[in-house]
């Protein structure tokens, strides 16, 4: 795959300017990185400089949809990446900040049953341009509507710690380049210890999220598969161990399933959980939005209030969030860029990929629903 114009390292650049001034570099870097141009707008470029950059930099992604809900505060961009796979970043734009949610994978493998993205299988890793790409041009969106991107999460398409190298390196781009604080970014884990272990270790002290869903483990055996690898109490270890290194808020994300993880049995398990990380651990509980594979749907709103009130009197932290986009299929695990969810899992592929669970065992849900 030729590298695009933000898989490029700085000293990169510099040896495709191989023959200019030296102060072209950093009219180029600032142009891809401050003004948030293509390589033919920068301006105080040459004019067949930037003609030349714009075909040996091309870009990474082609838009192919762009929808628009909440009244034009969510966006949800489709594209299509080198090969035809094709990734979904979603925009939202609150009062206070403006979040990206990125994907770092084309699929996943992680094969979660209530989740888009899981049902659709793995088909490939994202480049580190690939996934720089998605915040740059939601960011000009953003420019447009005279708003300036605050906040970035992995929580798109993919497993990020399944994919740390290029993630990592887009993270560094993104705090030392687009210029965010490390903790308005975040990377949301299904739980995979290594990553969390390896996370621990990284200068920048980014928030941590996982997908946790369930607090023993039998249902999350069920729920989250990488579970029978990762169960929850080595998982509990690893977080607690990141709190320590970098004293950063863990979030535990709870898709609420209607009947099957919103009894108040869950809500008592959890908060055992939480409070073992006191006072740092925050969960926050999503109503599960609807997939096209999954038979079971999401706790009614009046039941997740009251599960966060139990939760709250029972010593543990919660928020429930507001759905966004589900309209436009951009909201949480409904990301699937237009694949149907039946996709085989490719044996090769799931081989190569960090983690590979097997598939099925979703028994007591299917009952469930
Ligand atoms: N693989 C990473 C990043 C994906 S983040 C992770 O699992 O954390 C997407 C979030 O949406 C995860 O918390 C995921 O569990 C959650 N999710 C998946 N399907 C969902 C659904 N149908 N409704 C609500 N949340 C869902």
């Amino acid at each position: 795959m030729a590298s695009t114009r933000y898989d490029l390292t700085r000293e990169q650049l510099g040896a495709v300017l191989d023959g200019e001034p030296k102060y072209r570099l950093d009219q180029l870097w600032d142009g891809l990185y401050t003004q948030l141009a293509d390589p033919v707008d920068v301006t105080n470029l040459p004019k067949a400089l930037r003609a030349r950059l714009e075909s040996v930099l091309p870009s990474a992604l082609t838009a192919i949809t762009e929808s628009v809900s909440d009244r034009g505060d969510t966006v949800k961009f489709l594209w299509e990446l080198d090969g035809g796979s094709r990734v979904e970043t979603v925009l939202m734009l609150y009062s206070d900040r403006a979040t990206v949610c990125v994907s770092s994978q084309a699929g996943c493998a992680m094969a979660c049953g209530f989740c888009a993205t899981g049902q659709a299988g793995f088909t490939r890793h994202l480049t580190v341009g690939e996934i720089v790409e998605q915040v740059v041009r939601a960011s000009q969106r953003a420019k447009q509507l005279d708003r300036r991107v605050s906040n970035i999460v992995f929580m798109g398409m993919g497993e990020p710690m399944a994919n740390l190298g290029p993630v990592w390196t887009a993270t560094e781009r993104f705090h030392g380049d687009l210029g965010l604080s490390a903790r308005h970014i975040t990377i949301s884990t299904v739980g995979i210890i290594p990553g969390i272990r390896s996370l621990a270790t990284r200068a920048l002290p980014v928030n941590l999220a996982v997908s946790l869903h369930a607090a023993n483990d039998t249902l999350r055996d069920e729920l989250v598969p990488v579970n029978r690898r990762y169960p929850i109490a080595a998982l509990m270890d690893a977080c607690e161990d990141y709190l320590d290194a970098k004293h950063r808020r863990v979030s535990f994300e709870w898709a609420m399933i209607d009947g099957v993880n919103d009894r108040d049995s869950d809500a008592r398990e959890l908060a055992v959980l939480c409070r073992r990380l006191s006072p740092h651990a925050h969960v926050n509980l999503i109503p599960l939005n609807p997939t096209p594979g999954y038979p079971t749907t999401g706790t009614p709103l009046r039941r997740v209030d009251e599960f966060r009130d139990l939760l709250e009197s029972l010593g543990a932290n919660a928020t429930v969030r507001r759905n966004r986009g589900t309209d436009i299929d951009a909201a949480c695990g409904q990301l699937a860029a237009g694949q149907p969810v039946t996709v085989k899992l490719d044996r090769k592929q799931l081989s190569r990929s960090v983690t590979a669970p097997r598939r099925g065992t979703r028994r007591g849900i299917w009952r469930a629903g």
